[in-house]
């Protein structure tokens, strides 16, 4: 079941640094990183190293951001999310019930299987168009809002602080003028 803040989100975010970089990571190993993303499927699936999961997350990222912003998602990342989300497919578990057709890891997926299912949910549900990137960081959040749009991932993490900076802009620029 696909739900606003899904493990391919939480993916994405799995970063701290403040701008648009993306070189901080928000943990030290994999299993700091499995812990973050809290996808109980994730313990159970075939381990991949690190670096094939990190790769699979900046092409995700790529892919979801342009399509926050509006813009087609670079070739190689866009194949790259799609050979990922097609293997995950192929190595899924299908379940006919009352309530439809639901998607699960099978035996042989592997952990990048397991992100590129909750990519996909994420993927092909109504909160697409609500997909937005924070104006500070590169975290990706689901816009809930009406109206005007929310700008931050999270107003305490980067909300006030961009407010403080454009204040303290303001106030060099008024410092400025008086000279
Ligand atoms: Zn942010």
């Amino acid at each position: 079941m696909y739900h606003a803040e899904n493990a391919a989100l939480r993916f994405v975010n799995s970063i701290e640094d403040d701008g648009k970089t993306r070189d901080i990571n928000a943990f030290r190993d994999m299993a700091g990183l499995l812990r973050l993303v809290g996808d109980p499927a994730l313990s159970q699936a075939r381990a991949v190293p690190l670096a094939e999961l990190l790769s699979f997350r900046e092409a995700l990222f790529a892919v979801l951001s342009s399509i926050a912003s509006g813009k087609s998602p670079d070739p190689s990342y866009d194949a790259a999310v799609r050979a990922a989300i097609a293997a995950s497919l192929a190595r899924a578990n299908l379940s006919l019930s009352s309530d439809g057709l639901r998607l699960g890891p099978g035996p042989s997926s592997t952990q990048t299987d397991v992100l590129a299912l909750s990519a996909y949910a994420l993927l092909t549900s109504e909160d697409v168009p609500r997909l937005s990137e924070c104006h500070r960081c590169t975290r990706l959040f689901i816009d809930r809002g009406r109206g005007k749009g929310r700008r931050w991932c999270d107003m305490a993490r980067c909300g006030n602080r961009s407010k403080a900076e454009s204040f303290r802009a303001r106030k060099r620029a008024a410092g400025d003028s008086v000279r």
